[in-house]
């Protein structure tokens, strides 16, 4: 900026507006410079890193192993051995990070023995929860064009559907738990079954362990916010390999919360969208922008919030019980739906296992990387229901600061565009004689005005 305002020394007319005129263009190509480049470097952005007083930090090596202790085993399909001992395993986990852990047996045409596990963190007020969620059963189906048939040799390890989620979920709620504060709210920490339909030849659809904990929320008692943990790690920061399959153009997170514009496929579902749940919603978008972009400074274009319209997971349940809600989740078949033949080769399919994530991902360090962001934007949010005093408060996230950071500079043009052409145009034009008098006496009278400003305040 101090190249730019240094110009205004006198010198005769013709040579003075040259130099303006040269100065305007190298602050021209300066801006234009530093704002292009900030665009086409995004994906290489830095995040910010946790604050320093967080401790523990979430690490995305520990849900690496967490991911890896939880898929040994078989096929997690609800009502099976195999998905039993997997949920009990993860009440073990909880229980060594030294949480009460509540089971929620629940039953449906389909499954006779299903079960949620439940971890809580105690809040100041036990009267309105955050609930964070990832779904523990597994489904394989036969890979597309057919859709959703079974059968019987079908194994699937559900490492990305939704090992991820769970994984993630145990490492998130041990780090809470160490924290040893006591948040605003009370957190619950759960480990949904049955969230797979089971297919063609199925009675009922899926997502019944979300449902049967939404329908059990005691009289009296708020859902603040519904957070849903399915797929995700092939996201930024990662670089993944090129893959036929696979364009890098797949690898964002996307945050699908509740809407802000378009209800349509919650209301074509019978759902009485109120002021309450609209304002709700707004509050809870506002709020992972301020995070996702203010203060981890997460680039726009690689993790972005987006209305929900399409369902799909355990938060659909959570919207539908009118509670705002938000689902993390990775590289997506409906936001790139045109030839996604990425995503269509893990979910659901026999290759769903460690060595398919860590081949998509480029290796597992690039893995933990891509949990690593989801991480760290679950931690801030708990930590920011923990901290008030550590300096995250109320939200004062508005989309002109959160967007300057990212793909949304483009409205800056509006701004120096004005800027740069008023001042040129104005310069350019040769004035007429009685106008530069009158200019010239208006600056006259105006520092005449300035002299007798400072001799009257500055006295005793
Ligand atoms: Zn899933």
């Amino acid at each position: 900026m101090s190249v730019c305002a240094k110009t205004q020394d006198s010198a005769p007319d013709g040579q003075f507006m040259q130099r303006v005129l040269a100065a305007l263009t190298m602050c021209l190509i300066l801006l234009l410079s530093s704002v292009i480049g900030s665009i086409s470097n995004s994906s290489d952005v830095e995040a910010n890193a946790l604050p320093e007083e967080m401790d523990p930090q979430p690490s995305g090596a520990r849900a690496y192993d967490n991911l890896e202790n939880f898929i040994d085993g078989s096929y997690r399909i609800i009502d099976s051995d195999a998905n039993k001992d997997r949920r009990a395993w993860i009440k073990s986990e909880l229980e060594i990070d030294g949480f009460e852990v509540e089971e929620q047996s629940f039953s449906t045409d389909e499954c006779s023995e299903c079960m949620n596990i439940v971890a809580t963190l105690p809040g100041k007020n036990t009267d309105s929860w955050i609930v964070v969620g990832a779904h523990h059963d597994a489904i394989c189906y036969s890979p597309p064009p057919l859709i959703g048939v079974t059968y019987p040799t079908c194994r699937s390890q559900g490492a990305y559907d939704d090992g991820t989620g769970v994984a993630n979920l145990l490492e998130l709620a041990r780090v809470m738990k160490a924290w040893e504060y006591v948040p605003e709210h009370t957190w619950k920490f759960a480990f949904w079954d049955y969230e797979e339909w089971q297919g063609s030849s199925s009675s009922e659809g899926g997502g019944k362990g979300s449902l049967h904990f939404v329908e059990t929320v005691p009289e009296g008692v708020d859902v603040a916010t519904y957070i849903n943990l399915d797929m995700f790690g092939l996201n930024w920061p990662l670089t993944p390999p090129n893959l036929p399959t696979c364009s890098e153009d797949f690898f964002t997170l996307y945050l699908f919360a509740s809407p802000i514009e378009d209800w349509s496929y919650y209301t074509d579902r019978d759902l009485n969208v109120t002021e309450h749940m609209r304002t709700d919603a707004a509050r809870l978008q506002s709020q992972l922008k301020e995070i996702l972009h203010q203060h981890l400074d997460y680039p726009v274009e690689w993790v972005t919030v987006v209305d929900d319209t399409k369902g799909n997971s355990d938060h659909y349940n959570f919207i539908q019980g009118g509670y705002a809600s938000v689902w993390i989740r990775g590289m997506h078949e409906y936001i790139l739906e045109e030839g996604d033949t990425c995503e269509q080769t893990i979910k659901h399919a026999q290759t769903d296992n460690l060595v398919t994530l860590r081949t998509y991902a480029g290796g597992q360090d690039e893995l933990q990387q891509g949990f690593q962001t989801a991480l760290n934007a679950l931690a801030m949010f708990g930590w920011w229901d923990m901290n008030v005093s550590h300096g995250l408060g109320p939200s004062t996230f508005n989309e002109n600061s959160g967007a300057v950071s990212g793909w949304g500079a483009g409205w800056l043009w509006f701004l120096i565009i004005p800027l740069i052409a008023v001042p040129v145009v104005w310069l350019a034009r040769s004035p007429e004689p009685e106008i530069l008098m009158a200019e010239q006496e208006m600056v006259a009278e105006l520092l005449d005005g300035v002299e007798e400003f400072d001799a009257s305040t500055s006295t005793g």
